[in-house]
């Protein structure tokens, strides 16, 4: 996978400040406030940064958390993991593989047959539908 690698200053012309925000800087869009919380249409949510593949349709799920939550990523190597200890608590975070957006965190309560919730800023979610 080529990385896309680029500074901050160049990402906060490409982005909105909501995007700039949560995708480049790690905060978190309020819940139930997303476009795609409550979003079933079928297609391939991509990286709102890059454009790589994160997730599909079919592992969507609704956790009632109040962000889109999924129970993979789309290809193995499309997101990677960093642990977050921010806050006082111990979480996993779920970044972009190639570009390093931050996506949200992943947590073991999620269903079958994964037992994982991937739980993701609409904000950084771009969704192509099919
Ligand atoms: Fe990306």
């Amino acid at each position: 996978m080529d990385k896309v690698d680029k500074p901050n200053s160049q990402w906060k012309q490409e982005l909105s400040d909501e995007e700039f925000d949560v995708c480049r800087m790690k905060s978190t869009e309020p819940p139930f406030t997303g476009k795609y919380t409550y979003c079933k249409d079928d297609g391939i949510y991509r990286c709102k940064c890059c454009g790589n593949e994160l997730f599909s349709s079919k592992t969507k799920y609704d956790s009632g958390s109040g962000w889109p939550s999924f129970w993979e990523p789309i290809h193995k190597d499309s997101v990677k993991y960093e642990k977050d200890q921010s806050y006082g608590m111990l979480r996993v975070e779920v970044m972009c593989a190639k570009c390093d957006a931050h996506l949200g965190h992943v947590f073991e309560d999620g269903p079958k047959p994964t037992g994982n919730r991937f739980c993701i800023n609409s904000i950084s979610l771009n969704l192509e539908k099919s």
